[in-house]
């Protein structure tokens, strides 16, 4: 079976891609490990136009709806491993199945950082964990880490505020460097103790994190902290190593030009996974739609 296209990815980007792609008519496959992705973990999301105020988790529910009015061809929980040209056929390999098409759109979005320090992954998940969003509200009443000055970190710390018995705010430059009006907003909570210039060295517990180790800026002594829960929020990594052969720039991110093309003629790539400016909803969504246009573009020019 050759489909038209392939969406890798069932964030905004590829929702939105899907959603256009179906109005063209394309025949096509959306393949994806989960659906809304980033927006999924958002906390509250106050800059989607249409919406003063929605959470994370109900707008991609709106997204998903929208989606599946159109009946899209969907392979959930499916991991892309490779997406190669050869010929005129773009091979598009997961970890279940190997699929053609003459086109792709890949959309794979972000993931979080790792610390890469010892222990974190012996406890990831066992008290250690990369969403806020998903995992805060079972440390009620604990004290926990958040590592991360930027706007991820200060969103978990927001979203703790109201949970938390303590929070520790962890970051290893020397101010806070997220959006001023969250830096307030933290700031006003007498629950955060913001240590900056510190970093994390190791993560220990015994069956669950019970304290993360710390170091500060010229100072030579590990401190140890008791906290039963630790959120990672130290950046994000674009999901682009199965793109083969498609030039990435230095972070990894795909080429993009202003159609969503990437170096291979018919492979196209929207959102976070690429190298366009700013990582929003609003944005990602409206690259998404680009992109299934700018497929719909170049398939009209090979008939
Ligand atoms: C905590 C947090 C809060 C945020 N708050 C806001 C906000 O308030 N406003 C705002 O505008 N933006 C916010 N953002 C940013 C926003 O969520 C992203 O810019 C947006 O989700 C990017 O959309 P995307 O579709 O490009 O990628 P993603 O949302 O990252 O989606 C990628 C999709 O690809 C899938 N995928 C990845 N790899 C593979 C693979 N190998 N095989 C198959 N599928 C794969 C994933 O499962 C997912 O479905 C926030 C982000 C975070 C983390």
């Amino acid at each position: 079976m050759m489909y038209d296209l392939i969406i890798i990815g069932a964030g905004p980007a590829g929702i939105t891609a899907s959603v256009y792609a179906a109005r063209k008519r394309l025949n096509f496959l959306v393949i994806t490990k989960d659906i809304g992705g980033q927006t999924a973990w958002s906390g509250d999301i106050e800059n989607y136009t249409g919406y003063q105020f929605i959470t994370g988790s109900d707008l991609t529910a709106k997204f998903e709806e929208h989606m599946r009015r159109y009946n899209v061809e969907l392979k959930e929980n499916e991991d892309v491993i490779e997406v190669e040209k050869r010929g005129d056929t773009v091979y598009v390999k997961t970890t279940k199945a190997k699929y053609k098409t003459k086109t792709a759109i890949i959309a794979s979005g972000k993931t979080s950082r790792e610390l890469g320090v010892p222990g974190e992954k012996e406890f990831k998940n066992k008290g250690l964990t990369y969403c806020a969003t998903c995992d805060a509200p079972l440390f009620l009443g604990k004290v926990v880490a958040v590592i991360g000055g930027g706007n991820s970190g200060l969103d978990a710390t927001l979203q703790l505020i109201k949970i938390a018995k303590h929070i520790y705010l962890i970051n290893i430059t020397p101010k806070l460097t997220g959006d001023p009006i969250m830096q307030e907003k933290v700031m006003e909570s007498s629950l955060v103790t913001v240590l900056n210039d510190t970093k994390v060295t190791a993560v220990v517990g015994d069956k669950m994190v019970n304290g993360i180790k710390i170091k500060k800026q010229g100072q030579d002594e590990k401190e140890l902290l008791n906290v039963q829960g630790i959120f990672v929020e130290i950046g994000l990594m674009p999901n682009s190593q199965l793109a083969k052969g498609i030039e990435k720039n230095q972070w990894g991110e795909i080429k993009v030009d202003s159609y969503n093309r990437t170096n291979i003629p018919g492979i196209f790539a929207a959102g976070d996974v690429t190298d366009v400016p700013e990582k929003q909803i609003v944005i990602a969504a409206g690259e998404g739609s680009k992109a299934a246009l700018g497929v719909f573009r170049y398939l009209n020019q090979l008939k």
